[in-house]
């Protein structure tokens, strides 16, 4: 097995792992609890991590992953799926649960 992606919002991590399931990539969660209570530990050490279990299915997860990455590095964002503006540093619309995807942000549509 082999860690692909960390992240302090467990949420993220799950949707991460949800669309790497949706490529037919096994993945696990670890830590999957971790923030609720470990006293001891640093945040960052207490991240869930996303593991991939299938050695052939690592580089691509690692590419899905890698584009996510960009996501996160880019500027604010408007959902495609339902037009809710995102921060740059969070790669699923906090709405809907989308991921950002290939489309470019968009300005707020007017209603
Ligand atoms: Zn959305």
């Amino acid at each position: 097995v082999k860690q692909v992606f960390t992240h302090e919002n467990r949420l993220i991590v799950y949707n991460i792992k949800n669309l790497l399931e949706e490529q037919g990539i096994e993945c696990v969660i670890k830590n999957e609890f971790a923030g609720g209570g470990v006293g001891d530990l640093a945040p960052f050490e207490t991240w869930p991590e996303l593991w991939v279990t299938e050695p052939k299915q690592y580089g691509q997860a690692e590419q899905i992953i890698q584009q996510t990455r960009e996501i996160i590095s880019g500027k604010p964002w408007v959902c495609p799926s339902c037009g809710e503006s995102n921060e740059s540093n969070f790669e699923l619309c906090w709405s809907c649960g989308s991921f950002r995807d290939n489309e470019p942000a968009r300005e707020f549509h007017s209603t």
